[in-house]
């Protein structure tokens, strides 16, 4: 499942006359989602009333043009491409994900940022390249090899001077980043790390980060294993628990969005 995934880009980029395809036809696409039916008895399926939007399934051809519609430097193209022959591949977030946390990291107008969960690199590429001047985004990992890429691509980009390596283990980071700069000393905080520590990391960064500053959390809809319930492997579990808990909790401001796996973006309140 992962790794149709990570070939789906590359597959996506390809399509030309699908996408066009889809495009002439938006209510197919529409009926795919909704089981052939548009209307609002669309909504009678899951018990939560009148569907009157139905939700959109992006088939390859639609995903082609949304990605054509992405903007993604060359850096981070080519990062993507050198990425696709390493191993764990599937692990990095996808081109309109990386433009969404850009997005939101101008948006604040964030200073310091911290990410658990680096990787070859491209989300602190694109966040890091999304700060102005001076800005500082601590990457925490634990692997040595990626990050070896990542500090590549970061000189690649021009940030390098605005990232700094928190090599080791992340619960063991965000403590030590705490201690350094105090509470309420982040502007956002990405977490993209092992998915069964995501509420220890969430709890850490909600002391972290300021009010009014940012918490994305990534890959929230688990390949869709979230919402089968016949699936209680422990990474499914706890992504599970980790979302009802989050929906409930009034510390912040919240969304879910369907983008690349499932990001939810929450505010600090
Ligand atoms: N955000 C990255 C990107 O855009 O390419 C993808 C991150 S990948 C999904 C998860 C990363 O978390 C891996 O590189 C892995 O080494 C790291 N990781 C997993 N558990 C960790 C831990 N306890 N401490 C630090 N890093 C960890
Ligand atoms: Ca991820």
């Amino acid at each position: 499942m992962m790794a149709m995934r990570a070939s789906r880009v590359a597959r996506a980029a390809r399509t030309t006359t699908s996408t066009r395809a889809a495009v002439r036809r938006p209510r197919a696409a529409c009926g795919a989602a909704a089981g052939g039916d548009c209307g609002a008895s669309a909504g009678a399926r899951d018990g939560t009333g009148p569907w009157n939007t139905p939700p959109l399934a992006l088939d390859d051809g639609l995903y082609a043009y949304l990605l054509k519609h992405t903007r993604e430097s060359e850096v981070l193209r080519a990062l993507r491409e050198e990425t696709s022959a390493l191993r764990g591949s599937q692990m990095q977030v996808a081109p309109e994900q990386g433009a969404l946390l850009a997005l939101m990291v101008e948006l604040v107008d964030a200073r310091r940022v911290i990410e658990i969960g680096t990787y070859t690199g491209y989300s602190s590429i694109a966040m890091a390249s999304a700060m102005r001047e001076g800005g500082v985004l601590y990457a925490c990992d634990k692997n040595e090899e990626s990050f070896a890429v990542a500090r590549r691509y970061w000189a690649k980009a021009g940030v390098s001077d605005r990232v700094v390596e928190k090599n080791g283990d992340a619960k063991v980071s965000v403590v030590e980043l705490l201690e350094e700069h105090g509470e309420n000393s982040f502007d956002v905080g990405f977490i993209d790390a092992d998915k069964r520590a995501y509420r220890e990391y969430y709890e850490a960064l909600l002391k972290l980060v300021r009010p009014g500053g940012l918490i994305i959390i990534d890959n929230v809809l688990w390949y869709g294993k979230v919402a089968d319930e016949t699936l209680e492997d422990k990474q499914t579990l706890a992504i599970r628990e980790f979302n009802a808990f989050v929906a409930s909790d009034e510390r912040v401001s919240y969304g879910m969005v369907p983008i690349g796996d499932g990001l939810s973006m929450c505010r600090k309140r």
